[in-house]
């Protein structure tokens, strides 16, 4: 079906092209550059064979497949996003391929002595006998998201091709500034039309995820009073005291060191200080509203405490939530996630179904009135240098996009 060559040609003319967000930006898209693979992307998709395509002022690109079918069918969406973290740098990136990969190190780097071992990433032995595509060492690679557009853009082809492959109206969207939490804001659902997503934006082979946190960020501001310190005596308040104290209030095991699964946390980000203020970031997450809700009023009754026991307002907490699980959106219609796992077993990919520990842009688009899952694109290591991507798993994901479209002309 899909080549190996095909696959890795495409997925190189992407990972090439600088496309790195930035979080201070203000601007949509966040850096210039990202229009150049947005451009790039509408012309490709014009060139397989794409109706309607679209790319907006902010960057958005959208395109519609035509059904094949005379029957009604649900519209379904396949989402992925074209920036790279600013975690990492993505200019210059020079990728890697190794085929028949045999389960020991990969020098990623002679001069820096830069290694991928499977001792420290034992994922990597999952893939013994496969083609990795690897960095050199010096950048990220940028599968996420690219590998996602790569197999987006490949299912597509793939489906013109193969006009006996029969499905209903499919429509692609590829987004901006996701690493920087941006990437669904500017999306538009009404236009997009479509029932059902899914964003490509998952890490290994056979993930498919349906829940993520719910989120929020508090800023805790403590106010302090200055004094000289040698009459500062029943004076002097010393705001970094006090914050140490709401810091040592707050439960000590329950931080992103201390959890996993579907357990939730406090995370204090950063600590600025002096005498006279002292400011706290934290970010709140927990999957369960109730216990996210919960760990609001943890927050805001330590504030209040603090404030009785010092005799005024000394401390402010302002607490905004960022995202929801997409869990409550997504329950009502689970089809739409039968539907992938479905697919996944049919092309011989065991699916693997588990709570995210962060957000994805379809959480958002979920709240927004887009119903949108997650699907995993195949990559390991993101943001960073050890940054991986097996082409099998590629292919595999471009397998379970063409399915998708496939089941749900026969089963709606
Ligand atoms: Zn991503």
């Amino acid at each position: 079906m899909i080549s190996k060559e095909q696959i890795i040609k495409r997925f190189i003319s992407y990972v090439t092209i600088d496309t790195e967000s930035d979080p201070n930006s203000n601007t949509t898209p966040s850096t210039k550059k990202q229009w150049n693979l947005a451009n790039k992307l509408a012309e490709e998709l014009k060139t397989i064979g794409m109706q309607d395509v679209c790319i907006d002022e902010n960057a958005y690109v959208m395109a519609t497949l035509p059904a094949n079918v005379e029957h009604k069918v649900p519209t379904i969406g396949f989402i992925a996003h074209f920036d790279t973290s600013p975690d990492f740098t993505g200019s210059n990136v020079k990728p890697q391929i190794h085929k028949n990969y045999l389960g020991s190190d990969i020098l990623l780097n002679k001069e820096e002595q830069i290694v991928l071992s499977p001792d420290y990433f034992e994922d990597l032995r999952l893939y013994i006998g496969q083609t990795l595509i690897t960095t050199d060492g010096t950048t990220l690679l940028g599968a996420d998201d690219k590998a996602g557009i790569c197999e987006i853009m490949s299912a597509m082809e793939y489906l013109i091709q193969n006009p006996d492959i029969k499905h209903g109206k499919i429509r692609v969207g590829f987004t901006p500034d996701e690493e920087i939490g941006r990437g669904a804001h500017k999306f538009d659902v009404e236009k997009f039309g479509a029932d059902w997503a899914y964003t490509m934006d998952g890490s290994q082979i056979g993930e498919l995820e349906y829940e993520n946190f719910n989120a929020a960020a508090a800023i805790v501001k403590i106010k302090g009073k200055i004094v000289h310190p040698g009459y500062a005596k029943g004076k002097m308040v010393n705001s970094m005291y006090i914050a140490t104290e709401f810091i040592n209030s707050l439960p000590k095991m329950e931080t992103p060191e201390h959890t996993e699964d579907n357990q939730g946390f406090f995370h204090l980000c950063s600590v600025k200080g002096a005498v006279d203020e002292t400011t706290l970031e934290y970010i709140i997450r927990d999957h369960d509203k109730k216990h996210f809700e919960a760990r609001k009023e943890v927050m805001l009754n330590l504030t209040n405490e603090l404030n009785s026991q010092y005799g005024s307002e000394i401390i402010i907490t302002q607490i905004k939530d960022q995202y929801y699980n997409m869990r409550e959106k997504i329950e009502p219609v689970m089809h739409i996630v039968d539907i992938a796992e479905e697919a996944m077993i049919q092309v011989g990919v065991k699916p693997i179904i588990k709570a995210i520990r962060g957000g994805t842009d379809g959480s958002q688009l979920s709240y927004m009135g887009l119903p949108c899952p997650n699907i995993f694109a195949g990559g390991h290591n993101f943001h960073g240098r050890y940054e991986y991507v097996p082409v099998e798993s590629m292919i595999k994901a471009t397998e379970v996009i063409c399915k998708i479209a496939e089941l749900t002309a026969i089963k709606t």
